[in-house]
């Protein structure tokens, strides 16, 4: 079946699903196709914490009801090391800056729930997804519905949000992009656990065993996370070996560790990955499609709407004949990717056990630690590019 559309859009994830509502509210016709169930993309287990740019977006998009009732504002973080637990104060040293804890199921469920009561179209199950004549002024996207139908839908513009592992990023030409890589050689085991969190606020543990990470979701689900190695197996992850590692990293005179029923286990490798640039011809990719950071620092899913962010009024332009913001995406996109790529990278690295590592990285890290909590300077740092930038002008 032959159809015609404004933007296709490939993938359903944040990227993709804010982008298809942003287009709407400027009068923009998407189609988005997505290879999951809509049951799967409002389960997967992943990010969590917005940055106040974020918020504001989605605020400003209509999307923030149940993130405006629900989420649960954070002004800082702590850094446990040596033993002792210290509080990076976000609004004291960011005048005034805070994240927001909401994960991003709520934001998927919330985006899905508003483009389909809009009328949206959203094709979920799709299969053997193919992007062509890109370079044409009217690329062309290609699918199989749920129901066994082909489909070819012939578009002003396509966007690749379609993760790290999609079609579109490789449907570059040869040569086109240029790639940075870095995988750790460590990963996260995180749990989703039915039990109130044992903190108020997001606690970052270096410890000689590795890394941990005291997150959450709600006042009553608790999200976190232990270094393992790569190639660990979770079935060697029984839920009493991964509470009393738990314990273990984030011991604390006169502190505990609530323990409850483990709801979810996944382990995630690390990866810092960027390619460039974000746009071939009239393909654009956003989010994951073009570059990955390690949650350390908290960016991936933020990273992913500020794309869309710019990406949408640049679309705009370009379909009213100004390239202009379309020419400039790339760039415009890639100032803040590279910031969070450090930033991300130096979190992970300032607060992971590299493996087989001497005794000097371990004292490297502490006297860095001990410097962002002796140092207002080295703790603004942190606290500015944890909380983020303001979301640069997408018509620029
Ligand atoms: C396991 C895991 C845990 C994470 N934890 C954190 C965290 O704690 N903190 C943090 O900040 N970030 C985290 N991230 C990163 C964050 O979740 C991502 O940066 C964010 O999801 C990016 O959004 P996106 O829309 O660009 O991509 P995605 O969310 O990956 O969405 C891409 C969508 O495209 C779909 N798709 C793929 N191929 C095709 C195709 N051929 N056709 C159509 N659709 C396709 C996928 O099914 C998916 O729904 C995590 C990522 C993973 C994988």
């Amino acid at each position: 079946m032959r159809t015609r559309t404004q933007v296709g859009i490939v993938g359903g994830g944040p990227a993709g699903l804010l982008l298809s509502h942003l287009l709407a509210l400027r009068g923009i016709d998407s189609v988005l196709i997505e290879i999951r169930s809509r049951e799967y993309c409002e389960a997967r287990q992943r990010a969590g914490v917005l940055e106040d740019g974020s918020v504001a977006l989605l605020r400003d998009g209509g999307l923030a009801d149940r993130l405006d009732r629900q989420g649960l504002v954070h002004g800082g973080i702590y850094l446990q090391f040596e033993g002792q637990r210290q509080h990076i104060d976000f609004r004291d040293l960011t005048g005034g800056r805070t994240v927001t804890v909401y994960a991003q199921t709520e934001v998927v469920k919330d985006l899905i729930a508003r483009r389909l009561a809009d009328g949206g179209a959203i094709e979920f199950s799709v299969t053997d997804t193919e992007v062509a004549d890109l370079d044409t002024e009217l690329p062309v996207l290609r699918y199989t519905d749920a129901a066994g139908t082909r489909h070819e839908v012939s578009c002003d513009a396509i966007a690749g949000c379609d993760g790290f592992h999609g079609i579109c990023r490789p449907a570059f030409p040869s040569g086109a992009l240029t790639m940075w890589e870095r995988d750790y050689p460590y990963a996260w085991l995180g749990i989703l656990a039915d039990v109130p969190p044992s903190t108020d606020e997001l606690i970052y543990a270096h410890h000689p065993a590795g890394f941990a990470l005291h997150s959450l979701r709600s006042t009553t689900v608790s999200r976190l996370y232990l270094q393992v190695s790569p190639d660990e197996d979770i079935a060697e992850w029984p839920d009493d070996r991964i509470w009393a590692e738990l314990a273990r990293r984030f011991e604390l005179p006169g502190w505990a560790l609530q323990q409850g029923p483990i709801l979810d286990k996944s382990i995630t490798p690390m990866r810092s990955f960027v390619s460039a640039p974000m746009r071939y011809g009239r393909l654009f990719l956003a989010g994951d499609a073009a570059h990955i950071v390690p949650p350390t620092g908290a960016k991936g899913l933020n990273l992913a709407l500020a794309d869309v962010a710019v990406l949408a009024p640049a679309l705009d332009a370009l379909l009213h004949g100004d390239e202009q913001a379309a020419a400039n995406y790339s760039a415009t996109c890639l100032q803040r990717v590279w910031r969070s790529t450090h930033f991300s990278w130096w979190m992970t690295t300032m607060l992971h056990r590299t493996p087989g590592a001497d005794e000097m990285e371990m004292q490297l890290q502490l006297s860095q630690l001990r410097y962002v909590i002796g140092s207002r300077a080295a703790a603004t740092s942190l606290a500015e590019n944890y909380t983020g930038f303001p979301l640069p002008k997408g018509d620029g």
